[in-house]
């Protein structure tokens, strides 16, 4: 058996992929999600077999299949807990369904957990046993790999970096219903939280004055201001760094990871977030918790999912059969 099976199922399309053991792509390609429900497992199974038939490879060649999905998940069984992005509603036994077509080992995960893993094989991660991904986008997620597993807890909440509690007053509202969370302060909605909460009080002038007072700025106005030195957007990307090396920080000392990979849209802002996030790490943790560790931005971009969802099965399945 010599290729893996692939896909990251997203809320307008499926990324899916053949890979070899070493998680490599043989191929990528996508399907469209166009909202069928539990219907786009057997799209993904009907365009795998297309997709096989042309490369000659049999059902028998197939290792696994890893699957990618955005939303909560029973990591042990393969059931997902509801996906609104994909109009899933109630629990979904996706391995069950897709055992259906093949009887093979099958893996199903977050899309959090999933783009972690392939960062931690072949992106920033380095292949290192000991990884931490924080995805900086329209929400905040994450994922954790501890001595080369991911961690999911005793039910599945564990690594949900986004809903950390790392502003003790409580400022902004998250969309778990709690308040104070890493995703209302660090997320592109999360930046423009703290702009619109210091902007009025605090003397200080900024070149995107009239984004701020129109409510049209964006956090790419305010990373791009504070790359010209803007010392308002400045500012803010402290407050948002400090955030997130406070919640880097408390994971280093729990799991002690390597490489700190920060991901999603908001870590295009690139160095100058990375530079202020790395001042704050080094004055808050652990003096041996961050020897020789490294904070670096994702390197996959949109292939991390499908290659982690292969991960899953390289993690899961072909290393416990070397152990
Ligand atoms: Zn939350």
């Amino acid at each position: 058996m010599t290729h893996i099976l692939s896909a990251d199922i997203g809320g307008t399309t499926c990324k899916l992929g053949i890979f070899d053991k070493t998680l490599n792509i043989e191929e990528k390609w996508e399907i469209s999600t166009n909202k069928t429900g539990e219907g786009i497992l057997e799209n993904i199974y009907d365009s795998f077999v297309v997709h096989m038939n042309r490369k000659n490879i049999d059902m028998e060649n197939i290792i696994g299949m890893g699957i990618g999905v955005p939303g909560p998940i029973d990591f042990e069984n393969g059931i997902v807990h509801g996906a609104v992005n994909l109009n899933w509603t109630g629990n979904i036994e996706v391995r069950k369904h897709m055992q259906q077509y093949f009887n093979g080992p099958i893996y199903v995960d977050n899309d959090a957990n999933v783009a972690t893993l392939g960062e931690k094989f072949k992106g920033a991660g380095r292949n290192e046993s000991d990884v931490v991904c924080i995805t900086l986008g329209t929400g905040v997620g994450g994922g954790i790999v501890s001595n080369s597993e991911l961690i999911h807890g005793h039910n599945g909440s564990g690594a949900e970096i986004g809903h950390f509690l790392v502003d003790q007053n409580k400022r902004f509202q998250c969309n778990c219903g709690m308040k104070g969370c890493l995703e209302t302060v660090a997320s592109a909605t999360g930046v423009i939280n703290l702009v619109h909460h210091f902007y009025p009080n605090i003397n200080m002038k900024s070149n995107i004055h009239d984004l701020i007072a129109s409510k049209n700025v964006t956090a790419k106005d305010v990373f791009d201001a504070a790359k010209s030195g803007d010392e308002f957007s400045l500012f803010i990307i402290d407050k948002v760094a400090g955030y997130i090396a406070y919640a880097a920080s408390v994971i280093s000392v729990m799991t002690n990871p390597k490489y700190i990979i920060i991901g999603g849209g908001v870590s295009k802002a690139g160095d100058i977030l990375l530079k202020f996030i790395k001042k704050h790490f080094e004055k808050m943790t652990f003096r041996p918790a961050q020897e020789d560790t490294h904070i670096e931005v994702a390197q996959l971009g949109n292939d991390a999912g499908i290659i982690g969802a292969a991960g899953l099965i390289k993690t899961y399945v072909l290393e416990k059969e070397n152990q």
